[in-house]
């Protein structure tokens, strides 16, 4: 069984995929061509559209797959998994050591840098004497895979997701065993997903929220409800909130200020920010931005300092807003990846196509909302056969008047 979960706008996750396998399963191989199959499938239904990023379990099939159908795409492992395994894998340490365990996930979720990072860890394995351990030091050697201080430079959408792939998963281990026929697992799967949809609805409805969601008076609060979804907005009203614990000096002038940020004034939380007023736009060293597309509280703590009443435009990234789900419904044309002309017969084919499914995928939620597409797609159906016919009366019209 392989889930492929993509995640939408509201930083929420919905399943883009899901194939079942059942010679992998039986016959436990799981290749880079069982893989690359899946993989090339996937892409073919989205379009021929790349993610941005990709986040997998380990597995050298999967790997060589990836590299192989998403050669742009940057591929990091899933910390959720790696983290969880080491429950099993560090069984006797832990019965040792029950803070082991709690320690490990401080330091790969808590630091902000490599430096910090590299000590914490090397700190951990001195303090369980732990140096030895082959496991341990294999995923070290993999961290720029899979640690978020070194992934610092990539986009994937928030890590939180993790937490909602474990929801996922937690279905599948429900739900999917020789006690369950497939076509059991398949409805549950259809309800499950149903739950997921309506879920992403009711947040997109509870996305124009009421006053009580602020917590504070700051334009940049009242600004961010109003362009983010609600899940999005909730994490950067966190780090604003957290900001206002941040003090930032700044120790550079020039066309890129530079300023130390620091929580509660203690040094070694320090954050270097650069600023540059006349592009609108911040770095900071902790490149949550780059990560995750929302600002800071570091950045924010600058900002606050600065006078930025309002987030400059290169500081919002659209996927994360209320717009990110504007994009072509049924109306105006989708030109595809331009590579054929929007006049052409392909391209208004692939056009309808687009828009077909977009019909079925939302007409199957309900029994109401399938009444609803039958009815509209039948009526479209007529008026389009009644404009052609009436194309074909004109022309002989036309013909029999010469
Ligand atoms: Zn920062």
């Amino acid at each position: 069984m392989l889930l492929l979960v993509q995640t939408g706008h509201g930083r929420s996750n919905s399943i883009a995929s899901l194939e079942s396998f059942r010679n992998m399963r039986t016959s436990c191989r799981r290749t880079e061509s069982s893989y690359g199959w899946i993989f090339e499938t996937w892409l073919t239904a989205m379009d021929s559209r790349l993610p941005f990023s990709l986040t997998t379990d380990e597995g050298k099939g999967i790997a060589a797959a990836v590299a192989k159908v998403f050669p742009q795409c940057f591929h990091r492992l899933c910390r959720w998994r790696i983290l969880s395994r080491c429950k099993k894998r560090l069984t006797d340490a832990r019965t040792r050591f029950p803070g082991l365990h709690e320690e490990l996930k401080r330091c790969v979720n808590g630091c902000d840098t490599a430096v910090i990072f590299d000590m914490l860890w090397g700190s951990i394995l001195d303090k369980y004497g732990l140096r030895d351990d082959n496991w341990l030091q294999s995923l070290y050697e993999i961290r720029h895979k899979w640690v978020p201080a070194y992934l610092t430079s990539f986009f994937f959408a928030e890590l939180s997701l993790t937490h909602r792939v474990e929801t996922v998963s937690k279905f599948y281990r429900n739900n999917f065993s020789s006690r369950v026929s497939l076509n059991t697992f398949i409805s549950r799967f259809d309800q499950y997903i149903d739950g997921l949809y309506a879920s992403e609805a009711q947040k997109d409805i509870t996305s124009f929220s009421p006053e009580q969601f602020l917590k504070t008076d700051m334009v940049l609060e009242k600004q961010a409800r109003s362009i983010y979804t609600r899940a999005a907005f909730e994490t950067f009203q966190l780090e604003l909130v957290e900001a206002m614990q941040h003090y930032a000096v700044k120790v550079q002038d020039g066309s890129y200020m530079k300023y130390y940020v620091e929580r509660n004034g203690d040094p070694p939380t320090r954050h270097t920010v650069f600023y540059n007023v006349a592009e609108k736009k911040a770095w900071c060293e902790c490149c949550r931005f780059a990560f995750s597309a929302i600002l800071c509280r570091h950045v924010l703590s600058v900002f606050l300092l600065a006078g930025v009443i309002m987030l400059p435009e290169p500081c919002i990234t659209k996927r994360w807003t209320k717009k990110a789900k504007s994009g072509p419904e049924l109306i105006g044309l989708n030109v595809g990846n331009g590579s054929s002309s929007p006049d052409s017969v392909a391209s208004r084919y692939n056009d309808l196509v687009r828009d077909a499914i977009k019909c079925a995928e939302k007409g199957t939620v309900s029994a109401g909302a399938f009444r609803v597409a039958k009815e509209v797609l039948r009526k479209a159906f007529m008026d389009i056969r009644g404009h052609g016919e009436k194309l074909c009366k004109d022309a002989l019209r036309s013909a029999s008047s010469r």
